[in-house]
């Protein structure tokens, strides 16, 4: 029967990778996941920092049933009015700096990249960007323009031209770029997919300065950082610069699909004018969806989840100490943990599957482990979940 289960998804479904880990689960709650064997993981990565609250939230369910009761799909985004996208918007707006004003919601991280691309070639009337090295923003044909990495890319060619890369906090190359050509930077403040590296204040206040100078837009991708993961509801607030577009995704659906580019109403207002419709969507801002989102992050307001993210990371950072642990890079519960290289963290990730614990690797830093688990793990979990990581290093 189980072997049965494996089977239908190796036959029936396109793979992304030669060897799936094709853990079957059957059942999420909280900070855990159980496999069809009644084995229970603690979820040390939240479906790549999607399910911050935790799986299930009691709230964001009845929130999905009562949306999913009432209507679900009834027209393309924008044509008619619907509660829980634009309450959603109003909640998410009110969170943001005055000139984060309005919200596009679409389906995903990389359609929101996608989105907010077209958004500053619309409103610069230039096209070239500005992206970091080793940044991963998505896997559509936009994003992936953005992407450094020729391993990558290269099969997928041609993509967007004129993408000039910069190394992350490299000053220096920040003055060679021909900013009079550049439309946008797109920038992460915790560089997620090199191993949660941070951007520099210095090297941000530097982007923004040139952006300024130049009429270029800088959008800041928090679709990882976002929703509390950093410490902050989005990392920006850390480094007290704003950007004039903000991409999200991942937990801004509350375990739903859900991307957003937020910008000015005025920047925004391009997109529906010569041509109208310049960037539609069927299902983007799904009413099931909002609600969804909008549960999540009233649930991670008002059961006050960010502000002990410093001292979980605190934790994480005391208990993990062990010689094959050279650093532990990131901010908030967002960690990298370098080993030595990719075979002693694929070995350490088995290992940690073998006691309990959900772990993953990163694109660009195959050297790491991921530590993002839900914003709800407790300090309990936290100091088991360290000792099992040490026992999985000590047997490697
Ligand atoms: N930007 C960042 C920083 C991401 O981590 C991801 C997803 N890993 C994306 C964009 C793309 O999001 P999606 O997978 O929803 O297209």
């Amino acid at each position: 029967m189980h072997s049965f289960a494996r089977q239908t998804f190796l036959e029936n479904m396109a793979q992304t990778s030669p060897n799936p880990l094709a853990l079957h689960v059957v059942r999420a709650e909280g900070n855990y996941l159980f496999d069809v064997d009644g084995n229970k993981y603690l979820d040390l990565i939240a479906g790549i920092s999607v399910c911050n609250i935790g799986h299930q939230h009691p709230a964001v369910v009845q929130a999905v049933q009562a949306q999913a009761a009432e209507f679900m799909h009834v027209m393309v985004y924008g044509e008619t009015v619907q509660t829980p996208q634009s309450n959603y918007a109003k909640q998410l707006v009110q969170c943001l700096p005055e000139n984060l004003n309005c919200c596009y919601f679409v389906n995903s991280g990389a359609e929101a990249i996608d989105g907010a691309m077209k958004l500053t070639k619309r409103v610069t009337g230039k096209t070239q960007f500005v992206a970091l090295t080793d940044a991963y923003h998505g896997s559509t044909q936009g994003p992936l323009s953005l992407m450094s990495n020729d391993y990558y890319s290269q099969a997928y060619r041609p993509l967007l031209p004129s993408v000039h890369f910069v190394n992350q906090n490299d000053l220096s190359a920040i003055d060679s770029i021909p900013w009079s050509e550049i439309a946008g930077v797109v920038v992460e403040i915790v560089q997620a997919e090199r191993g949660d590296q941070l951007s520099s204040r210095e090297f941000l206040q530097a982007l923004r300065r040139k952006c300024d100078q130049h009429c270029c837009l800088l959008i800041f991708d928090e679709i990882q950082t976002g929703f509390g993961r950093t410490g902050t509801l989005f990392a920006f607030e850390q480094v007290g610069i704003v950007p004039d577009v903000l991409v999200l995704g991942k937990a801004l659906g509350g375990g739903m699909p859900m991307g957003a580019f937020i910008a000015d109403r005025a920047l925004m207002s391009t997109l529906s004018n010569q041509p109208i419709l310049g960037h539609i969507t069927t299902f983007g801002g799904h009413p099931v969806v909002a609600a969804a989102g909008a549960a999540a992050l009233n649930v991670l307001q008002s059961e006050d989840l960010i502000s002990a993210v410093f001292d979980k990371e605190k934790l994480f950072r005391q208990c993990l100490k062990h010689p094959k642990i050279l650093a532990i890079h990131g901010r908030g519960l967002m960690l990298a943990v370098q080993l030595a290289d990719f075979d002693s963290v694929q070995l350490c990730i088995q290992k940690m599957l073998d006691k309990g614990l959900f772990s993953d690797w990163f694109l660009f830093a195959p050297n790491c482990l991921r530590i993002s688990p839900p914003l709800t793990i407790s300090h309990e979990e936290i100091e088991s979940a360290c000792q099992r990581i040490l026992s999985a290093l000590e047997e490697n």
